[in-house]
C-alpha cells in the first residue's frame, strides 16, 4: 500500500508522509515538533534538509502555512535547540530499546571484547573519551566499516546504564541501528546547519 504524502510548506516538493519532520500547533497555540507524527492539530510538514528545516520554523511562513496567527510566540534558533534535543532524547531511547533487549554493551574493556566477537551495527564513542581508547575503537570502526555515533557525553552513556561514566556502547541489533538513521541524519543536518547560521 502506498504511504500518505505530504507537501513541504517550504519547496513543495511531495514525499511519504514518514520522511517528513512534523510541525503541529498544540492547542495551547504552541508550535511543537512531531517526530512521529502522532500528535493531533493543524500541523506542517518540512523536508529533511537544512534549507527546509530553516525557512520552515520562520514565523511568517508558518502562519502561513497553517493559517493562523493564534501561534504563541517563539524564537527560531530555539526550536531548532528544541528539535536538535528531541533528536538527542529519540537516539537515546533507542539505545535503551537495546539494553532492554540485551543488544547494547557499553563501557571500553565490554566493547572491545564484543566488536572482536560479535556482529556489530552501531558504535557509539563518547565526545570525551579518551583519544588512546577512541583510537584503538576507531580502528574496528573503519576497519569494519561501522556506523558510529559521537554526539554524547560520556556521562549522557552512563546514565542509560545506571552507571556515572560510559565511554561507549555498541549496538548488536541491525534492526534498532536501521531505525537509528532517520534520527542520526536528521542531527548531522541540524548541527552542520546551525554552525553556519549567521542570524
Ligand atoms: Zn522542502
Amino acid at each position: 500500500m502506498k504511504q500518505a504524502e505530504r507537501t513541504c510548506i517550504v519547496c513543495r516538493e511531495k514525499h511519504e508522509k514518514s520522511t517528513f519532520v512534523r510541525l503541529c500547533l498544540a492547542p495551547t497555540g504552541e508550535l511543537v515538533w512531531d517526530l512521529r507524527h502522532k500528535l493531533p492539530g493543524r500541523g506542517a510538514s518540512l523536508c529533511l534538509n537544512w534549507n527546509c528545516l530553516r525557512k520552515g520554523i520562520q514565523h511568517k511562513k508558518i502562519t502561513t502555512a497553517l493559517r493562523t496567527t493564534e501561534i504563541a510566540p517563539y524564537q527560531e534558533r530555539e526550536k531548532i535547540a528544541e528539535l536538535m534535543q528531541l533528536t538527542k532524547t529519540t537516539l537515546l531511547n533507542y539505545v535503551k530499546i537495546g539494553i532492554k533487549a540485551g543488544k547494547a554493551f557499553s563501557g571500553y574493556t565490554k566493547v572491545m571484547q564484543v566488536l572482536t566477537r560479535e556482529r556489530v551495527s552501531l558504535v557509539l564513542l563518547a565526545r570525551d573519551i579518551s583519544p588512546s581508547r577512541r583510537r584503538n575503537i576507531l580502528t574496528f570502526v573503519h576497519d569494519r566499516n561501522l556506523k558510529l555515533i559521537n554526539i554524547f557525553q560520556q556521562s549522557e552513556l552512563g546514565e542509560l546504564f545506571q552507571a556515572d561514566d560510559r565511554s561507549c556502547v555498541v549496538i548488536c541489533d541491525a534492526g534498532i541501528a536501521e531505525s537509528m538513521n532517520y534520527f542520526l541524519e536528521l542531527y548531522r543536518i541540524l548541527e552542520e546547519g546551525s554552525a553556519t547560521w549567521q542570524n
